[in-house]
């Protein structure tokens, strides 16, 4: 993902932008591999897998895969997002 993203990414939830990044590792060309994307005024996350940021309404999330994701990736994500996120209330 290119960083220059996030100046057109909007929360689809509450459509809030700018999002905050977070990256966890980058793509070979220097774009973002892995990271999250959080959104300050509804404190959901949003995840960066294999350089696809994932930017979908409640309803259509993959809890498992959520949970997965950030698990794999405790190590390089602030607590906010690991234990603290919505819509899981981790
Ligand atoms: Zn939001």
């Amino acid at each position: 993902m290119d960083r220059d993203m996030m100046e057109i990414l909007a929360c689809p939830m509450d459509k809030h932008a700018p999002l905050e990044l977070f990256e966890c590792a980058a793509e070979k060309g220097g774009g973002v591999d892995a990271g999250a994307i959080y959104c300050p005024k509804c404190s959901r996350f949003y995840p960066i897998m294999e350089g696809i940021p994932v930017m979908l309404p409640d309803d259509l999330r993959d809890r498992d895969s959520d949970i997965g994701f950030l698990k794999d990736h405790r190590g390089s994500l602030p607590e906010k997002i690991t234990s603290g996120a919505e819509p899981w209330h981790l």
